[in-house]
């Protein structure tokens, strides 16, 4: 199974002729609610593939909060361990996007600013769950688990507070199980989560943060990819968008092409990536196989507008590798 433990967000999102000035107001063209929040984002993306997925986070005591546990749920997300909190707002991302493609966003983290070491007992527990609980509801395709959820995988992103990450880490790392971390929104991190990291996955600007470099392209991400190795993560994937994706693993580094779609939205195509890459890995499939997967959900998700809507099942997946 995947377990993922990160933020859940709802997108406000507002068309507008232009980007608003201070003070001013603006008339918009046209309004939409879409759920997300990369932590969402990527549960829902493994749901979608047919994997067991659960989601580890909180939402507010507000009608956000109910649409996006109900939206978790519609892709089949389990969302037993997420909190509600009456005492906080949802988290908000309000977003204008002008004509001209520009575009302003406030994020609000509401509830997912408050999710600490109580969510990551939430997280200890969900690891002790027996083998097969009664409740799978798992794509057919999923192998059986054994001991508890030892063959499974923790995603982790970087929208909740930095410490909850870290323990989260350290909880699974305890329990033998592999962790993905997405460094995004792009931070610095510090030196004790590096090890605790089997699978990193920055894009350009997100490695370029973590190594102090500007990462634009194959060669750069590919000495980008070797130091993160440095810092002790166990394998680096740079996502470099059409460009492709190039891994380092301590055995070898090689670079995996994008596959060619018509991109209308790359909106959550890194979640997408994660999502594939997760959800082939529980399957038991090698790396470079998985990274496959990752690059085919990425490009699905980017032939698709939002965010959890542009998530893509099992069949198109299969569909867009066997081309
Ligand atoms: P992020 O959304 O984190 O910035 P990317 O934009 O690099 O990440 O997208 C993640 C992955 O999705 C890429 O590595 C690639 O595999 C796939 N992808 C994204 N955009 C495209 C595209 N235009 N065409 C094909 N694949 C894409």
């Amino acid at each position: 199974v995947a377990i993922v433990f990160g933020s859940i967000n709802i997108d406000l999102v507002s068309k507008t002729p232009r980007l608003p000035l201070p003070g001013e107001t603006l008339t918009g063209h046209s309004f939409a609610t879409a759920p997300g929040g990369k932590g969402a984002n990527q549960a829902v993306a493994i749901a979608k593939l047919g994997v067991p997925s659960y989601m580890v986070g909180r939402i507010g005591g507000d009608n956000f909060g109910r649409e996006l546990l109900a939206s978790l749920q519609a892709a089949g997300v389990k969302t037993e361990n997420v909190l509600v909190d009456e005492s906080i707002s949802s988290g908000v991302a309000a977003i204008a996007v002008a004509d001209n493609g520009e575009n302003q966003i406030i994020i609000t983290p509401g509830a997912n600013g408050r999710v600490d070491e109580t969510d990551v007992e939430r997280l200890q527990s969900l690891l002790k769950i027996p083998p097969n609980p009664p409740s799978h509801k798992g794509g057919t395709n999923s192998p059986p688990f054994q001991g508890g959820l030892g063959g499974s995988i923790l995603l982790l992103q970087l929208e909740i507070p930095l410490s909850a990450v870290i323990a989260a880490a350290q909880v699974a790392k305890a329990a033998g199980i592999k962790v993905i971390l997405d460094p995004a929104p792009a931070q610095n991190l510090p030196d004790e989560l590096y090890p605790l990291v089997d699978i990193i996955t920055p894009n350009e600007t997100e490695a370029g943060r973590l190594v102090g470099f500007t990462v634009d392209g194959r060669e750069a991400a590919t000495e980008a990819a070797q130091a993160l190795l440095q810092k002790g993560v166990g394998n680096a994937i740079v996502k470099l968008g059409a460009k492709g994706v190039v891994c380092a693993t301590q055995a070898e580094t090689f670079f995996t092409p994008a596959f060619s779609v018509k991109a209308v939205d790359t909106v959550a195509a890194g979640d997408a990536f994660n999502g594939g890459l997760a959800a082939a890995l529980v399957e038991g499939l090698p790396l470079r196989q998985a990274v496959v997967w990752g690059a085919a959900a990425g490009a699905l998700a980017a032939t698709k507008p939002g965010a959890q809507s542009a998530m893509c099942d099992r069949p198109t997946l299969e569909a867009l590798m066997a081309t």
